[in-house]
């Protein structure tokens, strides 16, 4: 791959060391699934399997596509697709209620080659958010669509449309059941095609309770042309009221990418992200105040969003290939993989 630096080695006859090139991976890629109140003395084996197998699958779809010379775009759509497939996670299928009974699905994706951007807010028949992002980016001279319009510009645009009941579960039916009565709110009706109503395995039931609303997904990928892109897409926040809408589908709060700088994936409680504007916060730090991609991560998640009272987390790669992650909840779902080395998923706290 021709970094800037072989380019600047040629120019000046200088031979390159292995250190440098060592440093500059040919791809990387760093995805989360949702963070909160994740620990191992409260999650049973047989979920516990389930998620390290959900993120292992997603790494190895982003790998097919940059191990092969795709470019990063492809690589978050790729990954996303399958995790807004997989109900273990809130977005797509799977994703949280609304106190009115729906799935309201957003999302948004960034190409730091172009810093172009594309988000979508309030979907409710769109079976892949991030495509429907994706296309609002390099099909509309718009960024961010909401509600029916993007709808209509999905059936425009050719998006896989589905019946709302295809976002349906009952791990996500019945959290959002416990949500409204703790609150004292009003029960809505089972939404029309959803099926007969079944037992919610307990553990699971309980895992929600204690991630409250977490499970947002996320990636930023660096591709072979050096190109670093991200994407985030999720449900939101179980019982969300009033058309609420999160940091995720908002570029620089849940998701921002530069070649200049970084990418950054967001998931947490999306009113503190929108108002530390997060994620382009980590980037700032990295391009003006020449952090490190770690150091810039962690002040602004373990100082400021933690100030704020704020909880969540985020993960991060430069275009040279540096991988951060930063969370101040007890856990995070999580996965990197750098080409040349062994892939990583991790899951608690205590974990890399
Ligand atoms: N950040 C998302 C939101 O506030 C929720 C999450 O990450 O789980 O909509």
């Amino acid at each position: 791959m021709f970094t800037i630096q072989t380019l600047m080695a040629a120019a000046s006859g200088l031979v390159l060391t292995s250190a440098v090139q060592a440093q500059q991976p040919d791809w990387a890629l760093i995805v989360h699934g949702g963070a909160g109140i994740i620990e191992r003395d409260r999650m049973t084996d047989e979920t516990e399997t389930a998620y390290r197998a959900a993120l292992m699958a997603a790494l190895e779809r982003g790998e097919a596509v940059l191990a092969s010379g795709g470019s990063s775009l492809d690589a978050i759509e790729a990954v996303i697709h399958g995790m807004e497939d997989d109900p273990l996670f809130n977005a797509g299928r799977g994703a949280v209620f609304t106190a009115a009974g729906r799935n309201e699905l957003d999302a948004s994706i960034m190409d730091g080659a172009t810093l172009n951007a594309g988000a979508v807010a309030g979907v409710t028949q769109v079976r892949h958010p991030i495509s429907l992002a994706r296309a609002v980016m390099e099909e509309s001279r718009h960024v961010m669509l909401q509600g029916e319009g993007a709808e209509t510009f999905a059936t425009e645009t050719g998006q896989e449309r589905v019946d709302p009941a295809w976002f349906f579960t009952e791990r996500r039916w019945a959290s959002l059941e416990r949500s409204l009565t703790a609150q004292g709110l009003p029960l809505p009706p089972r939404p029309e095609g959803a099926p007969e109503p079944a037992p919610v395995e307990h553990g699971l039931l309980d895992q929600d309770a204690r991630e409250h609303r977490f499970g947002t997904v996320g990636v930023v990928a660096l591709d072979q042309a050096g190109n670093i892109a991200a994407g985030t897409s999720t449900g939101g926040t179980t019982a969300k009221q009033w058309g609420r809408v999160g940091d995720s589908p908002i570029i620089g709060a849940g998701t921002y990418a530069s070649n200049e700088s970084c990418g950054v994936s967001a998931t947490g409680t999306g009113e503190f992200f929108i108002r530390l504007t997060v994620a382009s916060r980590i980037c700032a730090y990295v391009e003006f105040q020449e952090m490190n991609l770690q150091e810039a991560a962690d002040r602004v998640i373990l100082e400021e969003l933690t100030e704020l009272e704020g909880d969540g987390g985020i993960v991060a790669l430069t275009p040279a290939g540096d991988l951060a992650w930063s969370f101040n909840t007890p856990g995070m779902y999580r996965a990197k993989w750098v080409a040349g080395e062994a892939p990583v998923v991790s899951i608690f706290g205590d974990e890399d």
